[in-house]
């Protein structure tokens, strides 16, 4: 007999049936419902992270009051009751997962200096960590591409790799995909995630199952909703929290239902759904919220449909944009090999607890619902700065050529618009040359429904050989040439209609004798190896291969800003001339320099566009109205000629879902990880030696550990201010994951270090040593210091620049950040709206504490980084109203301080007050964003981390 916890539900552990007849417990939510009836109503994800604290209910970190609070969710209620939500896996990328593993590393050092067993540190729950985030894209355009990247990768990366196997026979519970693999999104979709689980402690017979939920070190964790798991990514420090027995807390959220009707359109893309779905909900403000989709347009996507427009919830800023599971679902865990036992759990276990099935309209209580009828959907890209902002296809080419010369301001380039359509040789043979081409021609655009008809007998306007294409005597470029196209990212290479549907473009296009222009970089770096295996059964990679598309890599390149380089004549044209360069790809995010530091416009599109826009070459070509080149006999060839139809597609998806090749697939993991990964040698032990590397060092987080806290810090006075930001300061700008300039602090430090400019490696890659990480926090060369006057043209500085004061010298963040830390000198920042948007990159506020800086007020926050400054200790303050750092006035030469009155309390107000070198002072109100009480313990802690370890040493 199964031993029944001491629970304050007790009674509501109850025994769920599969087909076959086996029997499993389950803590059941219709009975939750018969003492709190409102359960019935609640939407689907609420009601599993419900599930989870009715689970968890122990009386001491999960409460009876807990599950009560929850039970009683009501669609427009204030928000204040906090949920502690215990997740049932973590999942890490290496980028964020090697940082954490350094933490945990450094955590048992702390308890062996301290007499402890290091043992007592051990992840509780499973983590698996996806090497996906390191292999760059040097190679391209050649069958060999892949090797050659991942030798590369192997010899950048040796020292990190022989950490994570230490890591491997240290830890119990921690697994690694190595590189070569997959992204870490998609492996959680087709291979982690395996529908219910029971606890690896239950002896029970029957056990108790539960849902799959998780959180991943990783903002596009979020993917994993698609099939129905609750999920989203945090800060490494939180997960690190989580792994080692924490609750995740959270703020009751809010559930913004999303109801879909009608079909998508002939020719219309997840691609180009999720672009719609995304620019929507940025309008709704979602931030902090759950989306959950409903109604019988969400039943009738596919799951990888889902797992696109969940996969993309932190550009739409919500915390989750989860799918119900369904009758889909279950065929998806079919196609993608989980076991027949696995299934049939799955589904009776879902049925048992009334989750099954896509909730109808008016069915479930919603905060608000927002609707969209698919039929409306069209074909779009997004860009150029920001995910959001969405681009009907028809209009690209206009809205670029606007942009062009709009001010920075309107989120233009700020070029002299005569100089639009200029282009220049590359400087191969001489000195670069400018030239005029001929004025194109615009049409009018075509109705987009016509796109798709086959449209080569049509008399379209053109611009006869189009200003896009490089001359065949010599190549040139010019302002909006495409010099990266790129179908990376989970978000797109998970789902094979838009991979076939590259595929097939590709064949059509070789077909009509179309080609891609040499020097723009193509690349082809799907998340799984599944995906090559099914192009390669329906025939079309070697289409792809014809138009330069060949394997890169199996990880996130382009997308996490691992393009590699251009070449040297393309980088030289773009600075000497100030070109305005274009990437085309089909990642999720485009944010300034993420995808390479000259290209000054990003595009996201689906993997079929961005075949069409690399064989067109240039932005300014209207795919809707010119032709995409020349094919056979010089004749035009237009996107309605070459793009596939869903018939085309439907017949080609069952090459996708083969059950056999997916969990042949992901056997290898155990049986042959490669040759590369089985060569690097790890050290063994229970503690980490911390041999001297320029990756990884023990972490200066646990300096000086005490089991006994410091006391809180009440506010601080005679700040200095180290920036003024703008809205929507990324996580990269804050921490950049690419390129490491030689002339920064980082790349001076690597040198004087004996790493050459060649090995310098990414951020990303180096985010277990913090001697790089700090002097690269707010080294992203597209951030800009507003303290720093503009220029005569208006035009702002970029780069990490400060103004030291007293005295207004010019220097590098990282360094005023050092002169102010040794003279005891507190430090804030100001931003606008948004800050901390982006990526979840735990390193934007572990760098922000490392430089001192006390607080940051800005007039809002992204959740997960507010969160993680927190995690740090580090204040994060908003302001009220319609008060900002511009209404206050502030230059930079102010000094401030930050009053806490009393006892620190969530949410509380605190006072800034401004002291102006003219003797004047101002005060202002604003909001503690410490929102939790937890938090408040963090904080008071120092942090998240010396938290948890106080608690884990003290057990
Ligand atoms: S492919 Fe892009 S979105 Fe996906 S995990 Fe990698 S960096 Fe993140």
């Amino acid at each position: 007999m199964a031993r029944e916890p001491a629970h304050a539900f007790a009674s509501m552990l109850k025994t769920f049936k599969t087909a076959s007849g086996k029997a499993g417990k389950y803590w059941s939510l219709k009975e939750l419902a018969k003492q709190y009836p409102n359960v019935d109503k609640l939407p689907v994800s609420i009601r599993i992270v419900l599930e989870s604290v009715l689970r968890n209910c122990d009386g001491k970190k999960v409460t009876a009051e807990h599950v009560e609070q929850l039970a009683h969710w009501a669609p427009n209620a204030e928000r204040t009751d906090e949920i502690p939500f215990v997740v049932t896996r973590v999942v890490l990328q290496d980028f964020t997962g090697v940082p954490l593993l350094a933490d945990l590393a450094a955590m048992r050092s702390v308890a062996q200096k301290l007499g402890k067993a290091p043992k007592t540190i051990e992840p509780l729950v499973p983590v698996d960590l996806v090497v996906d985030h390191s292999v760059m894209v040097d190679h391209y355009g050649t069958p060999k591409a892949l090797d050659l990247n991942m030798k590369l990768e192997f010899q950048r990366n040796n020292e990190r790799y022989q950490f994570m196997k230490w890591g491997m026979q240290a830890f119990d519970t921690f697994g690694v995909v190595p590189p070569g693999f997959g992204i870490v999104h998609q492996v959680n979709l087709e291979y982690f995630a395996r529908g219910v689980y029971k606890s690896p402690h239950d002896q029970g017979d029957p056990p108790v199952y539960y849902p799959d939920s998780l959180v991943g070190t990783d903002s596009h964790t979020t993917m994993i909703n698609g099939i129905g798991v609750v999920g989203w990514g945090v800060g490494g420090i939180e997960a690190e929290a989580a792994m080692l027995g924490q609750p995740v807390y959270m703020l009751t959220p809010d559930v913004v239902g999303f109801e879909l009707s009608g079909k998508l359109r002939e020719g219309v893309t997840a691609t180009d759904l999720v672009l719609y779905v995304t620019s929507i909900l940025r309008g709704e403000k979602v931030v902090g919220k759950f989306v959950e989709f409903f109604g019988p347009g969400a039943a009738s996507i596919t799951v990888p449909d889902r797992a696109t427009i969940g996969n993309m919830a932190p550009e739409y800023g919500a915390t989750m944009g989860f799918f119900p599971v369904d009758e889909a679902t279950v065929d998806y865990f079919r196609g993608t090999g989980r076991t027949d036992k696995e299934i049939e759990r799955f589904e009776a276990y879902y049925k048992a607890q009334g989750l099954f099935g896509m909730p109808a309209p008016g069915e479930l209580n919603y905060t608000k619902v927002v609707k969209l009828d698919l039929g409306t959907v069209t074909p779009s890209l997004a860009g150029p700065k920001r995910p959001q902002d969405r681009i009907d296809l028809g209009h690209l080419a206009t809205k670029f050529s606007e942009l062009y010369s709009k001010p920075i301001e309107a989120n233009g380039f700020n070029q002299p618009a005569e100089k639009l359509r200029a282009r220049y040789p590359l400087a191969h043979n001489g000195e670069s040359a400018e030239h005029e081409p001929p004025t194109p021609k615009v049409g009018a655009p075509l109705d987009e429904v016509e796109m798709f008809a086959n449209r080569s007998t049509k008399a379209a306007a053109h611009v006869g050989d189009t200003a896009a294409h490089a001359k065949d005597d010599g190549v040139t470029i010019g302002n909006g040439d495409v010099l990266i196209a790129a179908i990376t990212s989970c978000t797109n290479t998970s789902n094979p209609s838009v991979l076939l549907a590259a595929g097939l473009l590709a064949k059509k296009a070789v077909e009509a004798g179309l080609r891609v222009k040499p020097h723009i970089k193509t690349s082809l770096a799907p998340g799984s190896r599944i995906v090559t295996e099914y192009l390669e059964k329906a025939d079309l990679l070697k289409y792809l291969e014809k138009l330069g598309f060949y394997l890169a890599g199996y990880g996130c390149t382009t997308c996490i800003g691992n393009a590699g380089d251009l070449a040297p004549e393309i980088n030289e044209a773009i600075t000497k001339n100030n070109l305005v360069g274009a990437a085309v790809l089909s990642g999720n995010r485009n944010f300034e320099a993420r995808i390479h530091p000259n290209l000054k416009a990003n595009f996201l599109a689906s993997p079929p566009l961005v075949v069409a826009y690399a064989i067109a070459g240039n932005v300014m070509v209207d795919l809707m109205t010119q032709p995409v080149g020349k094919g056979k006999k010089g004749k035009d060839v237009y996107l309605g000629d070459i793009w596939p139809s869903a018939k085309e597609i439907d017949e080609n998806l069952r090459y996708a879902m083969n059950a056999k090749a997916f969990r042949k697939n992901y056997e290898q993991i155990q049986a042959n990880p490669g040759k590369l990964w089985s060569s690097i040698k790890g050290t063994t032990g229970q503690v980490y030696d911390w041999p001297k590397s320029t990756y990884i060092a023990e972490p200066p987080f646990f300096e000086g550990f005490k089991m006994e806290p410091h006391a809180a810090d009440a506010g601080f006075t005679g700040a200095r201010i180290m920036a003024l930001f703008g809205d929507s300061i990324t996580t990269d700008h804050i921490s950049p994951a690419g390129a490491i300039k030689e002339s920064s602090p980082a790349g001076i430090w690597l040198k004087a270090h004996g790493v050459s400019k060649a090995d310098f490696n990414s951020y990303g890659s180096r985010r277990g040593n913090h001697d790089v990480m700090m002097r690269g926090t707010f080294a992203n060369v597209r951030i800009k210091n507003l303290m720093i006057p503009a220029g005569p043209d208006g035009s702002r500085e970029e780069g990490g620049l400060t103004l030291y004061q007293p005295g207004g010298e010019k220097m590098f963040i990282y360094d005023a950040a050092m002169k102010y830390i040794e003279q005891g000198v507190p430090t804030v920042i100001f931003g606008g709206e948004e800050y901390g948007t982006g990526s979840s990159r735990d390193w934007a506020a572990k760098g922000t504490q490392l430089l001192g800086i006390k607080a940051v007020v800005a007039r809002s926050f992204e959740r997960i980084h507010r969160a993680n400054l927190v995690g740090m200790g580090v204040l994060p303050l908003q302001f009220r109203g319609a008060d900002s750092w511009e209404s206050l006035g502030l230059g930079g030469e102010e000094k401030i301080d930050v009053v806490i009155g009393g006892e620190l309390k969530p949410q509380m107000d605190v006072k800034i007050v401004v002291h102006r070198a003219d003797g004047t002072h101002q005060e202002v109100t604003v909001r503690l964003r410490i929102d939790t009480p937890i938090e408040v313990d963090y904080y008071k802690h120092g942090g998240i981390l010396p938290f948890v370890l106080r608690q884990l040493l003290a057990a």
